[in-house]
């Protein structure tokens, strides 16, 4: 695989002047868990500043200038300001003799303040005439900002079309851990995901999970080959020796849970429940994942009965043979698995259409509030299913010795910077977090606070210490110093027996049977 150290690195120095230079706040402080009314908590963090100097010049049209940036403490570049994205529509073609992408990005967008130039994310490519309104722009790039000038100002709350045709051959993006992401060519086609900052490798997006849009993906492949998307597929053609796919989300999607996965595929659609499924597997892992993928009905229903109503209107599986990859992803309405997933994996990556899809971190460093809880919800259906109970698998792991740094650290609501944005700890102890609360608050109050968290966010953002506040409201309980001491405090909680002892850990790493999993 190419690495694209020259553009991360290119960004790395750009992040780095803004943080040193700009006044904007960069919050990177853990929030106080226990002060729910804490900046982290108002969402909408301020915006890092412009890079260009007119957009602070004095007198100059202060504001004019959407931000490069929304500010995250991860990755400040992705995402931008002044524009909010109502809808994708993409029209593409791939070829992956080539590894060429051609394609038309129709952005329908609303202006959240007047706007002279504002940014859209996109690596590489080569770039046609773009348009705001039918009206050819001018345009620069800088890194992955795409800024684009309109011929007249556009006025903060008006709805404007963007239109930019692009070309080039599609490469994956390098994530700080060293992974790979976004358009990831296979044998057959291309593995398709984009947590955290994948989409900018294959469409210009305002790349932040704040920035949810409904989404139509054409994609024109070769007879033979399927090209998989998220919602529902709306239409297949075929013509010239080529076939076009379109699928349809009309649910609200944060950029990196797009995908548009290619290749050869065994499609079997049925229902679960009520909810059309539509699933995908490469020939290659066929007979391994059968047995798992037979139980995604039912595991809709176990997740539905726990949590509340399925959020999105169509449910799937992606199985593909993308080995360079490594991992599985739950892109929205059918997850991605890189490879045939086991149970565990199954089920984690379906819990998240809940917990990550449908109520999604406003900012990176709360991963915990997706894995953590996608992690306690595989010892949940393992609890209900015969299995390990989650107390016992939570005291499996509180035996570990305080001497395993690897296993307790990042603390998971502060993984400090981007590489452990997928920590082992992010995932376990994120789930032993949840499984804490449960034996603090009872069973009663535990669910009530699962249910009500999915149902007062499903389709916006969340922060820690809203989630905070809820435990606190539905237990009654003071809970600051419970959750900082899970979340926040490094190292094994003071309060949790350790002798000191080298058992072998029962870790659950999510690099077990069926293949990592995000
Ligand atoms: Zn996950």
């Amino acid at each position: 695989m190419p690495i694209r150290s020259s553009v991360y690195a290119a960004c790395a120095v750009v992040v780095a002047a803004l943080v040193v230079g700009a006044a904007a706040p960069v919050a990177a402080a853990p929030p106080d868990p226990a002060d729910p009314g804490g900046p982290a908590v108002s969402g909408t963090a301020a915006p890092v500043a412009a890079a260009s100097p007119e957009a602070s010049r004095p007198g100059g049209p202060s504001g004019a200038v959407g931000a490069p940036g929304v500010g995250d403490p991860f990755f400040p570049l992705a995402g931008n300001g002044g524009i909010d994205v109502q809808d994708y529509n993409l029209k593409l073609a791939y070829d992956p003799a080539t590894d060429r992408l051609e394609g038309t990005a129709t952005l329908r967008i609303v202006a959240t303040q007047d706007l002279r130039r504002f940014d859209l994310d996109l690596r590489e490519f080569t770039l046609g005439t773009v348009t705001v309104d039918g009206v050819a722009a001018t345009f620069t790039r800088d890194g992955q900002e795409l800024q684009i000038t309109p011929r007249r100002t556009l006025r903060k709350g008006a709805s404007f079309t963007v239109v930019v045709p692009y070309s080039g051959v599609a490469k994956p993006v390098t994530d700080p851990d060293d992974s790979i992401e976004g358009f990831v060519p296979t044998g057959d086609g291309a593995f398709v995901v984009n947590e955290p900052q994948g989409s900018p490798g294959w469409y210009p997006a305002n790349d932040t999970p704040r920035d949810k849009a409904t989404y139509t993906i054409a994609m024109t492949v070769p007879a033979g080959l399927t090209a998989v998307g998220n919602g529902a597929l709306v239409s297949q053609t075929a013509a010239g020796g080529r076939t076009t796919f379109t699928w349809r989300e009309r649910f609200p999607m944060a950029p990196y849970l797009t995908t548009i996965t290619i290749g050869k595929f065994v499609v079997t659609t049925g229902r679960a429940g009520g909810i059309p499924t539509y699933v995908a597997v490469d020939p290659s892992q066929a007979a391994a994942s059968a047995p798992v993928l037979r139980k995604l009905p039912e595991m809709v229903a176990f997740l539905q009965d726990l949590y509340g109503p399925y959020p999105f209107e169509t449910v799937g599986a992606i199985v593909d043979d993308a080995p360079d990859v490594g991992y599985a992803l739950e892109t929205q309405t059918k997850p991605a698995f890189d490879r045939a997933p086991d149970d565990a994996t199954l089920l984690h990556e379906l819990s998240h259409q809940w917990y990550g899809d449908a109520v999604t971190l406003r900012q990176w460093p709360d991963i915990w509030l997706h894995e953590g809880f996608a992690t306690w919800s595989e010892w949940i259906w393992a609890e209900r299913h015969g299995g390990q109970t989650a107390a016992q698998r939570f005291a499996d792991l509180a035996a570990t010795p305080a001497s395993d740094d690897d296993f307790w650290n990042p603390p998971p609501g502060d993984p400090g910077e981007a590489a452990n944005l997928f920590a082992g700890s992010v995932y376990d102890r994120g789930a032993m977090t949840l499984q804490a609360l449960r034996e603090k608050i009872g069973d009663r109050a535990f669910f009530t606070v699962m249910r009500r968290w999915y149902a007062e966010h499903k389709y916006g953002n969340v922060s820690t210490p809203e989630f905070v506040a809820l435990a606190q409201q539905v237990s009654r309980q003071d809970l600051g110093a419970f959750f900082k001491a899970w979340l926040y405090t490094p190292g094994k909680p003071a309060f949790l027996a350790d002798d000191g002892a080298a058992v072998a850990s029962a870790r659950l790493a999510a690099s077990e049977g069926g293949g990592r999993r995000r």
